[in-house]
């Protein structure tokens, strides 16, 4: 089944292209600042902002298009931001003045990058340094000490470090229950759906078949599998299984699900207008298994039964009908598909001359 792509579905992607465009924006500022630099009261070419463009210009280009790891971009940005602030900090140590309170805010920033890039421990130790920093630096000030800028840097710094220590433990916490969730409801051999999942998804359908829709279940068993077991091994066995999912869930249209019901069957729900669309549908299914091929063994047949939820007065009824339709494909002879309120076959007739009540 072809699922919609999201787009940014992908996080790194996604940072990735927000990596990109604020590179891109920062390329246009300092193009903006070297133009407002050129125009004003003392004309010429001021270098700094055109070096600050083409730097920005590459590393938008390099993140678009490159294979760069994001890590590596993630490094480099904390390595330049601890240079740009070092750069800052170094120059107010060369004055008596106290620091501006601006140089603080610089400050947090590099709580918040060390946080968001370092690990764990790692940021801790690198935030205590720049605390050290900038605590040396407010109490080494002759001209009036401000404290109070380095109190609150302080406890913004571990607040930081808290909301991002615990928002890693509630992530990693919620992407564990996901995993455990979608385990639950996986098959383990095939990756489809297990029979839990599927009875949700039908229970759901059923309940809401919109006014003049209907939906069609088909149970799918594959024929004679127990002497392909017994033939060629158990691991084959599974082979054909994992096979005949492969086969079903590339069949199978968008919005509709396959899953496997248990040991050698597998159950479709298939949104379907009529009848007509219900028996293209499963041909299409029956036609995919016989054509699917596992190495070393003769063809695979199977045999389905469909019935329709508008026909059916309950969940229980609807699923027992196409069992028991699936249980007369059986009896004529498997290989074939058989649709609810299907006209019998003309008896004396042999099953492999019938021609496939949906050809
Ligand atoms: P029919 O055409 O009437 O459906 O015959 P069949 O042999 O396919 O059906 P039967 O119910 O007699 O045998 C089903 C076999 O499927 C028996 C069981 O050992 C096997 N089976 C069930 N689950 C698995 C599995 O996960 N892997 C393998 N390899 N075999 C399985
Ligand atoms: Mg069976
Ligand atoms: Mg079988």
């Amino acid at each position: 089944m072809s699922r919609p792509r999201l787009p940014f579905a992908d996080p790194d992607a996604a940072r990735r292209h927000i990596y990109s465009l604020v590179a891109a924006l920062a390329c246009l500022i300092q193009v903006a600042v070297a133009v407002v630099d050129h125009l004003g009261p003392a004309p010429g070419v001021v270098w700094e902002p055109v070096v600050g463009a083409l730097l920005c210009l590459g590393a938008a280009a390099t993140l678009r298009y490159s294979r760069v790891s994001l890590s590596a971009v993630d490094h480099a940005v904390l390595v330049a931001a601890t240079l740009s602030v070092g750069v800052q900090v170094v120059q107010a140590f060369g004055t008596p003045a106290a620091p501006a309170p601006r140089l603080y805010f610089t400050g947090v920033f590099l709580f918040i990058a060390g946080f968001s890039i370092l690990p764990p421990r790692w940021a801790m130790l690198y935030t205590a340094a720049v605390y050290a920093v900038f605590g040396a630096l407010t109490l080494t000030r002759e001209a009036g000490q401000d404290l109070t800028l380095l109190a609150e840097m302080g406890l913004i710094g571990v607040l930081i470090g808290h909301l991002s220590i615990y928002g890693q433990q509630v992530s990693a916490k919620r992407a564990q229950t996901l995993l455990f969730q979608k385990l639950a409801l996986t098959d383990p051999l095939t990756g489809l759906d297990n029979r839990r999942a599927m009875y949700d998804r039908l229970k759901q359908a059923f309940a809401e078949v919109p006014q003049g829709q209907d939906f069609a279940v088909i149970m799918l068993d594959v024929d004679h599998f127990k002497q392909v077991n017994d033939r060629y091994g158990h691991d084959k066995g599974d082979q054909v299984l994992q096979q005949v999912g492969a086969v079903l869930r590339a069949q199978v249209r968008a919005g509709d699900h396959v899953a496997r019901w248990g040991g050698e069957e597998f159950l479709v729900l298939a949104r379907v207008r009529d009848e007509g669309e219900a028996r293209a549908v499963t041909t299409r299914l029956w036609r995919a298994v016989r054509d699917a091929q596992v190495e070393g063994l003769p063809p695979i047949t199977a045999s389905l039964g469909v019935a329709f939820a508008s026909h059916a007065d309950s969940l229980a009824g609807l699923l027992h009908r196409a069992d028991t339709e699936l249980y007369r494909a059986k009896a004529l002879g498997r290989d074939r598909v058989i649709l609810a309120g299907e006209a019998p076959p003309v008896p004396g007739r042999p099953p492999q001359e019938r021609p496939l009540s949906v050809m």
